[in-house]
């Protein structure tokens, strides 16, 4: 072969290499790069620590700067990271806006992140200063952790458990939150099924008049039965409202509770007005209304034997789209209750504006109610409030007997608690009615 054919040979073949491991825009190593210079470096020994730095609201970045902009600052973002670590170390840009570093050696988690931020939060080009801001997932490597990949990973679900926490820069991996992530997944996986094969039950818990000692309401609450197994609702609904499924839980439980009504109206003359959770996610979509009217007349129901439990957190903002939402509820004929009041910070205007029935008044509260202490007692205060604008009060998680006496004291118009009943099934709660 001659001299000159082989030296193209090369050279071209350095170039293939460069577009496969080289970023063209910072000169940094790209993905591939990154995995395969990192796997070198497990290799040996010593400590080692994998950082994601992720620059937030880049594409808000890009729109105000334009392009070019954009990538003149990735590249001198890629330039601070190289400044702020080891000659040893490894820095790549492995998408968009995602940076991967990796140190060898002992390394001051709080110290490096804290550089980095401070290098790069406010970044010079040309004559300007911007202010950025960053977030990093940081993963701390267990000694012998081989795949590359799945270091990687770590850090990025590192990086995710601080997501919506603006004042936190960086997430440590740690096993928990990985247990959390797993769990989260195999709910995701099980939940359409689930609907499917009827695991999804409806309890009711009544509520218990304090001038009557009757029952005057009921709250349909969601059990998850799997095989021998219960998952608690403080577990899936969380889950449920982040991917959005709840819309559809939602809708069977009501669709259970309005098939439950009409049966037990077959049964019985007087009976306890049922109320029913509603997640934000069910009351903006659009179908929402059409969807639980039609589900009504199927069963026979009118809307004021049921009422709508909104959380206080979904009212707060005071969001035109809720409020009009909660409007045409109401226009229909249903009650409207609030719930876990108290804990979401509402407004007294919030309170006067939105078109509510019922209070419900939250678990915290009362549980301070044997607290001797207290010197303001937010429950008096409440009531106050509510009388005034003549809502009806429902205490939640009463457990004890003092503290019916002194929700008696007070005027609180429903009682629902352990101290009467535990959420029951139905079949239970019709006997409970007849009971009644
Ligand atoms: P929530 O609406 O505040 O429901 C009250 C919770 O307090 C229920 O928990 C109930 O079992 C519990 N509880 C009632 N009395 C007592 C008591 O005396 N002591 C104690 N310690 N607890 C008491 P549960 O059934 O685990 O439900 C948890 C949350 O899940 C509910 O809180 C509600 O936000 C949500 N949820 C339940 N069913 C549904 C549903 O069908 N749709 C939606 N969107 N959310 C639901
Ligand atoms: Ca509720
Ligand atoms: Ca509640």
């Amino acid at each position: 072969m001659n001299r000159r054919y082989r030296k193209l040979r090369i050279e071209k073949r350095n170039r293939l290499l460069e577009l496969a491991y080289i970023d063209p825009i910072t000169g940094l190593g790209n993905y591939n790069a990154y995995l395969e210079r990192t796997k070198e470096k497990l290799e040996m020994n010593g400590k080692k620590t994998v950082i994601i730095l992720d620059i937030d609201k880049f594409k808000t970045f890009n729109k105000k700067y334009g392009h070019m902009k954009g990538n003149e600052l990735l590249k001198r973002v890629g330039e601070e990271i190289k400044h702020a670590i080891r000659k040893t170390d490894i820095v790549c840009r492995l998408a968009n806006d995602v940076f991967g570093i990796f140190l060898v050696g002992e390394v001051d988690v709080e110290n490096i992140t804290g550089r980095l931020n401070n290098k790069i939060s406010r970044i010079n080009m040309g004559d300007i200063w911007y202010n950025l801001r960053i977030s990093m997932g940081v993963y701390i490597c267990d000694k012998d952790e081989k795949d590359v990949q799945s270091i990687i990973d770590k850090a990025i679900m590192a990086h995710d458990s601080i997501k919506g926490k603006y004042h936190v820069p960086y997430g440590i991996f740690t096993e928990e939150f990985e247990q959390k992530v797993i769990r989260e997944s195999e709910i995701e996986n099980m939940m359409e099924e689930a609907i499917k094969n009827k695991e999804f039950e409806v309890y009711y818990q009544p509520q218990i008049s304090t001038k009557t000692e009757k029952m005057e309401g009921a709250e349909a609450l969601v059990r998850w039965k799997k095989g021998e197994n219960m998952i608690s609702p403080g577990e899936f609904i969380p889950i449920f409202e982040k991917n959005y499924f709840i819309i559809k839980l939602d809708e069977y439980v009501y669709e259970r509770v309005c098939e439950n009504i009409q049966e037990i109206k077959k049964e019985f003359k007087d009976i306890p007005k049922i109320s029913v959770n509603i997640s934000k996610e069910s009351l903006l979509d659009n179908k929402f209304l059409e969807k639980y009217e039609k589900i009504m007349k199927k069963y026979d129901i009118i809307p004021k034997e049921i009422e709508l439990e909104i959380t206080e957190r979904t009212t707060v903002n005071n969001d035109i789209d809720i409020r009009n939402m909660l409007n045409e509820i109401k226009e229909k004929g249903f009650s409207i209750a609030i719930d876990d009041f108290g804990t979401g910070y509402s407004s007294l205007n919030m309170l006067e504006m939105m078109p509510i029935d019922t209070l419900k008044i939250d678990k915290s509260f009362i549980d301070r109610i044997n607290i001797k202490e207290e010197k303001t007692n937010f429950i008096e205060i409440i009531m106050f409030i509510t009388k005034k604008l003549n809502l009806k009060t429902v205490a939640e998680g009463v457990e004890t007997i003092e503290q019916v006496n002194y929700l008696k004291k007070w005027n609180c118009d429903l009682i629902q608690g352990y101290v009467y009943q535990k959420p029951l099934r139905f079949e239970e709660f019709k006997k409970y009615i007849k009971e009644m």
